[in-house]
């Protein structure tokens, strides 16, 4: 498991990966970003780091599903049978992706962005998504945006989607909605699939997405709650 968390108004940012233990990576991200010198801790140390910290660390079992395991097993199987195997089995989005992102914006104008995720399904042994890697599928910049991104994390990585969404912000001065749609542009152009969600310090909000569906949500400032998740 992986997960990142970014201050906007600090740019202060804590990171975790390769966790194997740690029941709330977010919480452990919470305090590499708080009690570390550090903004990226993962397997064995960011582990021990936490026991250290009193994080409750619980056994692998704890995290299985009857749903995930299945998606695994569809999934290797259809590894197995060669590029038409993915067509005999169905594979759908919410077999591949489980990642949870968080952004909000508080009164006095600061942005916060969070993500965690179990990564992607049938990943190899040692494969750090882009959910912890801040500028990727994580950051927070008061000057701009909180973004969280989920899908593909390879190309969320090679497309730097969450800095990038900022610094056309800053740099060219787009909004919102049209620099989450550029870098998700990116992200497609690169045959990557996923999604983000972003908001920007003036409370503007965005949920762009390329593939079929994305389970999201928000509520705004008059405390309306959206959910949705096609498009
Ligand atoms: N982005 C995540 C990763 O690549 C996966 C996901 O969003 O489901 O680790």
């Amino acid at each position: 498991m992986d997960a990142a968390i970014m201050d906007g108004k600090t740019l202060k940012a804590g990171a975790v990966a390769s966790l194997k233990h740690v029941k709330n990576p977010i919480v452990l991200a919470r305090l590499v970003m708080d009690k570390s010198p550090h903004v990226m801790m993962d397997g064995e140390g960011a582990e021990a780091f936490a026991k250290q910290h009193g994080v409750e660390l619980i056994d692998q079992k704890y995290f299985y599903t009857k749903q995930r395991w299945e998606a695994l097993q569809k999934t290797k199987a259809a590894e197995k049978g060669g590029p038409s195997g993915e067509k005999k089995f169905i594979i759908t989005e919410q077999d591949l992706h489980g990642t949870v992102g968080a952004v909000a914006l508080d009164r006095d104008g600061n942005l916060a962005a969070a993500t965690s995720t179990g990564g992607k399904t049938n990943k190899l042994p040692g494969r750090v998504g882009d959910s912890p890697v801040i500028g990727a599928g994580t950051y927070a910049n008061n000057a701009t945006c909180a973004v969280s991104g989920t899908g593909d994390g390879e190309f969320f990585i090679m497309a730097t989607v969450g800095h990038d969404l900022s610094a056309l912000m800053e740099y060219r001065g787009m909004r919102l909605e049209e620099a989450a749609k550029a870098v998700l542009g990116k992200v497609a152009k690169l045959d990557g699939t996923g999604g983000l969600i972003a908001i920007d310090n003036q409370g503007n909000i965005t949920l762009p997405f390329n593939t079929s569906g994305m389970y999201r949500g928000y509520v705004d400032p008059t405390g309306k709650f959206v959910t949705e998740i096609y498009r």
